[in-house]
């Protein structure tokens, strides 16, 4: 197995130090896929105190979770020390964390088989609960029992979902029926962490596995009218929700949410705490997706008036994947939105070649009638570009 440099010195620091130290979690997991992790985690017997002692670079991340970020060529890796999750109080938060000497202890805290292997150079990959063989036939499971593992934490019913979705992994049977009988504890989990896990499944390349949270009874206790969005698999044609649709995250939750009316599907979304940036591309792309739009250069300045040049393009691919225009139509109105670009028509007020004070000049008084004019020249000069000369627009 492959593992970056920084990471092997590392993890060749720890063990000159006299300590066990692994690459564990998602980066191993995948590394084996052939994906390219997105953090790299270590696992150390070593003590935060002890871990700090052997780095010029450090971090205090989360020390009382035995968590310190080592900086190495300007990335941060972080550290974290063998432990064992105390109780669960509240179905999401361990009360406290304990420290141990054994790695086997460390792994078995961890989520999902796949997610608990770890690797060095020196011992070669660690894999106590079959994690390479599910990771061979493609299965999510837990370590351990899927009901008490979902019951110490809820995020996991996301966590296992969200992964089905982006690696195409089926989830095993006895996890999956743990998912539907432990589904209520979600009301214990933070509306961003859930909105995240929903986010990460949206975005990757199977969203249609939205349906699961709907099929496995979870929806209910996502969000008070999550559930009105209704579940993408039964209620909608085969490829209602796809990966056709850019992999943006403003994107997929207007494609998941398209079928409710605007207001609704803005309430879902700050019921999840969602971003403002986001919550109103959603609601850009929810009010024009399906409204007429012709080859017709003047209905598309008019749309594109309204608008980013980046949003109207996303717009055109969105109807695309939504089956609301025909290739052959996308194509007809990408090929006249470039058009439009290359003649440079006006398509906002700020190059409309009359200001505001140029009515002033010309005589007339500041006030509400000076944008009502303007507003006039703009509507002409979006059906008429070539009509966009001040000596034309004055005359007007
Ligand atoms: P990604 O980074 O793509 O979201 P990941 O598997 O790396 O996936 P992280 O949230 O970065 O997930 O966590 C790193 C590792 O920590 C996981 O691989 C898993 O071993 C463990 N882990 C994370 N969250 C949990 C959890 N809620 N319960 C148990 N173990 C967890
Ligand atoms: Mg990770």
């Amino acid at each position: 197995m492959e593992i970056p440099q920084a990471v092997e010195k590392i993890i060749d620091t720890l063990e000159a130090g006299g300590f066990e130290a692994y690459a564990v979690g998602g980066c191993v997991r995948d590394t084996l896929l052939g994906r390219e992790p997105e953090d790299w985690d270590i696992t150390t017997s070593a003590r935060p105190e002890q871990v700090k002692k052997l780095f010029r670079r450090t971090v205090d991340t989360g020390i009382q979770h035995g968590t310190v970020t080592v900086l190495e060529n300007h990335r941060g890796y972080e550290v974290t020390t063998y432990r064992i999750d105390g109780e669960y109080e509240d179905g999401r938060h361990p009360k406290n964390v304990e420290f141990t000497a054994s790695l086997t202890e460390d792994l078995k805290r961890r989520d999902f088989t796949i997610n608990a292997m770890a690797y060095s150079k020196k011992t070669g990959i660690v894999d106590e609960f079959g994690g390479m063989e599910d990771l061979k036939r493609g299965v999510i499971r837990c370590v351990g029992k899927a009901q008490e593992r979902f019951t110490e934490d809820a995020l996991r019913i996301l966590r296992a979902i969200r992964f089905s979705a982006q690696l195409g992994f089926e989830i095993e049977e006895q996890t999956l029926e743990a998912v539907r009988q432990i589904a209520p504890n979600l009301v214990h989990v933070s509306k961003e962490r859930i909105q995240v896990e929903l986010t990460k499944l949206l975005k990757s390349p199977h969203p249609e596995r939205m349906s699961l949270v709907f099929a496995a009874g979870i929806a209910p206790f996502v969000s008070a009218h999550f559930a009105d969005a209704g579940d993408p698999g039964r209620e909608h044609a085969a490829n209602w929700l796809s990966a056709e649709f850019a992999p943006e995250k403003y994107v997929r939750w207007a494609a998941f949410l398209r079928d409710l009316d605007e207001k609704e599907g803005e309430r879902i979304l700050k019921e999840l705490k969602a971003d403002n940036d986001t919550i109103s591309r959603v609601r850009l792309l929810a009010a024009y997706w399906k409204c007429p739009l012709e080859a017709d250069k003047y209905q598309l300045r008019c749309a594109m008036s309204r608008m980013s040049g980046e949003m109207f393009d996303c717009l055109l691919g969105f109807r695309l994947a939504a089956g609301t225009d025909s290739r052959k139509k996308w194509e007809e109105l990408s090929a006249m939105t470039e058009e439009i670009r290359r003649d440079g028509d006006c398509i906002s007020l700020k190059t409309l070649a009359v200001t505001g004070n140029d009515l002033i000049a010309a005589g007339m008084k500041p006030g509400r009638e000076i944008g009502l004019r303007l507003g006039e020249m703009f509507e002409e000069v979006l059906r008429h570009p070539e009509h966009n000369t001040k000596e034309y627009l004055l005359r007007f």
